[in-house]
């Protein structure tokens, strides 16, 4: 029988490089594509001796040509953190709606099965806590991360419109704060801040008084409800995550302890719409995936603090 193939979009990204591999492990062919804006190469250096591996420098807001057969295509291009969102917001917005369009319209003309990655923040700043997918959010349009939120809401609209007008086989996975390996160290997230400035002795940044809530999940809990959802016949959004909830100063100490570090916690102005709480009801994930997180914090940080001091000093800047 031959093998499968897989488009990942986003495919140099943290989350895209775990999927390569993953669906390389599998017995996929897999052809990742990129940009490079936020992605880095070094991601999937590792993956191109591989056969069944290949490469395309491309951005997906642009017209997206794949020769040969695609029998399942997963978008995981996008900025995906709040500085980025501030940085390259045009981007955000398109590589979600144009982005989105190209590769359904991709889907489309191959057959093939599409999956687009969503995000706990189509929720917004909650008012239903934890969130379900039944809950329809609390966003705001005009913010700074209102080019993200709503890209991520547009591209839901057009895949269902996909899944409905033209009987496009489509999956969503609304995806929770997740961490792990190759997490960029500069990229304004609270995990890799803080493991940074530990590694480095400076003082860990809490915004605002630390109390807001966030769920994080390891990436590995995540790439198998991605592959079980892709796989399933479920086709409305469905949330992945850990529901194991933390305020943020907690995580911080966390962190302190893990890594030895004698650093104090330093306290400064909260970012605009940064949502008080986040957890997610995976109670769906459960049900129609069997899914759900084995790995639990102590365990993931310990893998990731391990991986980013296995970087050595020089790619540690590199990397910044
Ligand atoms: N955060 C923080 N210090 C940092 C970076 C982030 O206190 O150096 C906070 C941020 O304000 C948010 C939480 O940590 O409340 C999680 O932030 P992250 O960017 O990781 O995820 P998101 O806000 O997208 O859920």
């Amino acid at each position: 029988m031959s093998k499968k193939r897989i488009l990942i979009t986003g495919g140099a990204g943290f989350l895209g490089s775990h999927l390569c591999e993953h669906f390389l492990d599998k017995g996929y062919r897999v052809v990742a594509m990129d940009n490079l804006i936020t992605g880095d190469i070094r991601n999937i250096e590792h993956l191109f001796p591989n056969p069944d591996f290949e490469f395309y420098h491309h951005d997906v807001s642009k017209f997206v040509h794949v020769a040969g057969p695609l029998d399942y295509i997963l978008h995981f291009a996008s900025p995906a953190s709040p500085i980025d969102y501030l940085k390259i917001p045009i981007q955000t917005l398109k590589v979600g709606s144009l982005g989105t369009h190209n590769l359904l319209g991709l889907a489309l003309a191959k057959r093939a099965r599409i999956l687009v990655a969503s995000t706990s923040e189509i929720y917004g700043d909650p008012l239903v806590h934890p969130q379900s997918e039944s809950y329809w959010g609390n966003v705001n349009p005009i913010g700074p991360r209102g080019v993200y939120d709503e890209a991520k809401r547009f591209q839901e609209a057009m895949t269902m419109a996909y899944n409905r007008y033209h009987k496009l086989e489509t999956r969503i996975v609304r995806i929770f704060n997740t961490y792990g390996p190759r997490m960029r160290l500069n990229d304004g997230r609270a995990l890799p801040a803080f493991i940074g400035q530990a590694l480095r002795g400076e003082s860990l940044t809490v915004f605002g008084d630390g109390s807001q809530t966030r769920s994080f999940c390891y990436v590995s809990d995540l790439v198998e409800g991605i592959y079980r959802l892709l796989l399933s016949d479920y086709d409305q959004p469905v949330n992945l995550g850990n529901p194991s909830e933390i305020t943020i100063k907690e995580f911080a100490e966390e962190i302190l302890k893990l890594t030895g570090s004698k650093s104090t916690i330093e306290f400064k102005a909260l970012p605009e719409d940064d949502p008080k709480q986040r957890q997610p009801d995976i109670s769906l994930a459960k049900k129609v995936l069997d899914w759900e997180p084995k790995v639990d914090r102590s365990e993931g940080l310990a893998k990731t603090y391990t991986y980013f001091k296995g970087l050595g000093p020089q790619e540690l800047r590199e990397r910044q």
